[in-house]
């Protein structure tokens, strides 16, 4: 809470100090993650060690925070980041305010018993839309401040999708307990280097069509879907408005985390779950209007707490903590009510090579509990791991790894579903980002279990259409 007082503090220090020995450094904006950081070919090899080929390419930067705080924050922002050839590319993005938090929401829980919570008085909610997410600029990123790092990302037809967190947390969420280089060092990378992510599942899906639509067959849905991707890239927009569903549409969301991943670093366990949801949101909120421009949802954060340690769920099968989360016992001071959402972050290992799973799905057949008129409130709770995989190898502890689980877990609760997603070299977002090729968000697990290569933050029109009937219906 006296972070951002401390912070201020030392910047003032900082100011004093800059000001008396380099006055001409003083007047410069730095170019953030450009400068190397302390000791990073050391650094480099503990990041390898801990990644391995789940990220093949990255560069160590450091980032001042404290001057990006001190200098208003809203400024333009001068940032180099990897392409995907891992090539470092300048880039200038505007910066503004974009607070997940609703306004009134001031305090968080912690929960030490079936009904015990203290209440803590929230820091200030230090989040920022990256670019413009605009038609003429569709540049689109998320920055958020945790402690005295940040982690974010950027989209942007140059780089591609890349993105930037602290290398301490990144270490500390492979087990390192106490990782004790350069403070403001921070991995940059290119999604076009992370390795596969398995990703599930609603319960009980059966499914999961193999992925047979790889490589060059294309299927009558993939030619209807690039015809429909030309058009759009003549006109941008050409279709039809959303009906019933407001533009944009708000959905509260409430967060909650277990124990392990409240010790991981109990002072920023707000801002850790925050900066996930937030990027969220900026893909529900900003790109997809950029893309299928069938909607645009505002998840309204409406609720955080954690259990602290020696409370709350600690088992490591993902169908016994999803009973858990979802059982209208459990203990939760903001429930989320029908039409709502809530996330839940796992900061140990679950069993298996499992990233997350969502509680249940918006109309999906077979299935009885339909998002919204579930009247007992259940299944919509899903949650995802934010740590290393140990039993499996895979990667999901990366920012790049927490914002594709929770926005493909949060898809399901909305109705998308992994057999209207699609895979392969004609499988790119429609309208503006059209550029992002490969996978899409809910592409499923498929054979064996390992998605393919990487995933990128788009629906296809299909899941868009999936998840505006689902809405429509609710809302
Ligand atoms: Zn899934």
């Amino acid at each position: 809470m006296n972070n951002n007082t401390r912070l201020f503090g030392i910047s003032i220090a900082t100011a004093l100090t800059v000001a008396l020995f380099a006055p001409i450094h003083s007047a410069s904006a730095a170019t953030n993650f450009e400068k190397p950081c302390r000791n990073a070919d050391y650094v480099k090899q503990q990041v390898r060690e801990a990644l391995g080929e789940n990220l093949t390419q990255f560069e160590l930067r450091s980032f001042d925070t404290r001057s990006f705080i001190r200098g208003g924050v809203t400024r333009p922002l001068d940032l180099v980041l990897p392409n995907e050839k891992n090539e470092m590319v300048k880039l200038r993005v505007s910066v503004q305010k974009f607070p997940g938090r609703v306004k009134d929401l001031t305090a968080a829980f912690l929960k030490g018993g079936e009904t015990r919570a203290r209440a803590i008085k929230l820091p200030r909610e230090m989040n920022f839309q990256l670019g413009k997410c605009q038609k003429g600029n569709p540049t689109c990123g998320n920055l958020a401040v945790v402690g005295k790092q940040v982690e974010g990302f950027v989209i942007d037809k140059q780089i591609g999708f890349a993105l930037f967190e602290p290398v301490g947390m990144l270490m500390k969420r492979h087990g390192m307990k106490r990782w004790r280089g350069d403070r403001s060092c921070h991995i940059v990378y290119n999604a076009n280097f992370h390795g596969p992510i398995p990703l599930d599942d609603i319960r009980g899906d059966k499914q999961a069509s193999r992925s047979g639509k790889q490589g060059l067959i294309l299927t009558g849905k993939q030619v209807a879907q690039d015809l429909r991707r030309s058009l759009e890239n003549v006109g941008n927009f050409l279709i039809e408005p959303a009906n019933a569903m407001p533009f944009p549409t708000h959905i509260p969301i409430k967060l909650d985390s277990d124990a392990t991943f409240y010790s991981l670093s109990p002072g920023t366990v707000w801002s850790r779950q925050l900066s996930v949801i937030n990027s969220v949101r900026i893909i529900y909120g900003l790109f997809e209007p950029l893309t299928n421009a069938d909607w645009s949802i505002i998840f309204d954060i409406e609720g955080q707490e954690s259990w602290l340690p020696g409370y709350g769920p600690t088992t490591t099968d993902r169908y016994d903590l999803l009973d858990e989360i979802n059982d209208p016992g459990y203990y939760m001071i903001h429930h989320p009510d029908n039409n709502e959402v809530s996330y839940f972050f796992v900061g140990y290992d679950m069993s298996g090579g499992i990233a997350g799973v969502a509680g249940g799905i918006c109309n999906y057949p077979g299935y009885d509990d339909t998002f919204g008129s579930d009247e007992e409130h259940q299944d919509n709770h899903a949650w995802g791991q934010q740590v290393e995989d140990v039993d499996s190898g895979y990667e999901f502890s990366t920012l790049y790894g927490r914002i594709i689980v929770a926005t493909h877990e949060i898809g399901h609760m909305l109705g998308a579903s992994h057999s209207d997603g699609c895979t392969g070299t004609t499988c790119c977002a429609a309208g503006l980002f059209s550029f992002m090729c490969g996978n899409s968000i809910m592409m499923s697990a498929g054979a064996g279990g390992v998605a393919p290569d990487f995933r990128d933050p788009f629906f296809t029109p299909d899941n868009s259409a999936n998840i505006k009937a689902c809405v429509d219906d609710v809302y």
